[in-house]
């Protein structure tokens, strides 16, 4: 078992909150939590450490992780299995089950999507001109640049 440190402060560090709930939902993952909005000692330890006041440092087996680094956490933790239990599943791939999907896996849920298509009734659109931000951009039913 990795000998996990995750040098934080309690508040508004979101991404702090983050770091901490990917690892208690990967469960298997014990971590000890320092404070270091409390502790000054260790706030000096943490800058020594990561060479920066930012937080969350994480250290795994001597190894510093600066900030919420989900891409060096996957390599270090996931297995690439597919688990046997989702937080959540989501049945259509147009864009509710798609938005509902992505933001569900950006707050850290494993997510499975059962689908016929991606895309959705979109997939048959020629255009959209209702999306906000843009004069225009193309369905599914479209190769067309605009
Ligand atoms: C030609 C056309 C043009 C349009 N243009 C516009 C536009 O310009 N602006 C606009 O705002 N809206 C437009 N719409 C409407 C817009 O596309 C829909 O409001 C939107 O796609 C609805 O999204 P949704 O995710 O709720 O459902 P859908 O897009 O209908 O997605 C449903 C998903 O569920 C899947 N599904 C259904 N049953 C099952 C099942 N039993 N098992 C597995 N998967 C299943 C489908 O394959 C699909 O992926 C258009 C629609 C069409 C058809």
């Amino acid at each position: 078992m990795p000998n996990v440190t995750v040098y934080s402060t309690e508040g508004g560090c979101q991404y702090c909150r983050l770091t901490k709930g990917y690892l208690s939902r990967l469960g298997g993952v014990p971590f000890t939590e320092v404070d270091v909005g409390r502790d000054k000692n260790a706030a000096e330890e943490m800058v020594n450490l990561s060479g920066q006041y930012g937080v969350p440092v994480t250290v795994v087996d001597g190894e510093v992780i600066v900030g919420f680094d989900v891409k060096r956490f996957r390599e270090l933790f996931e297995t690439g299995e597919a688990p046997d239990i989702y937080d959540m599943i989501v049945i259509g791939g147009g864009p509710a089950g798609l938005t509902a999907a992505m933001y569900a896996s950006r707050k850290m849920l494993s997510v499975l999507v059962l689908t016929e298509n991606i895309g959705g009734q979109a997939l048959e659109s020629w255009a959209i001109e209702n999306y906000m931000g843009f004069r225009l951009v193309t369905g599914g039913g479209t190769d067309a640049e605009v």
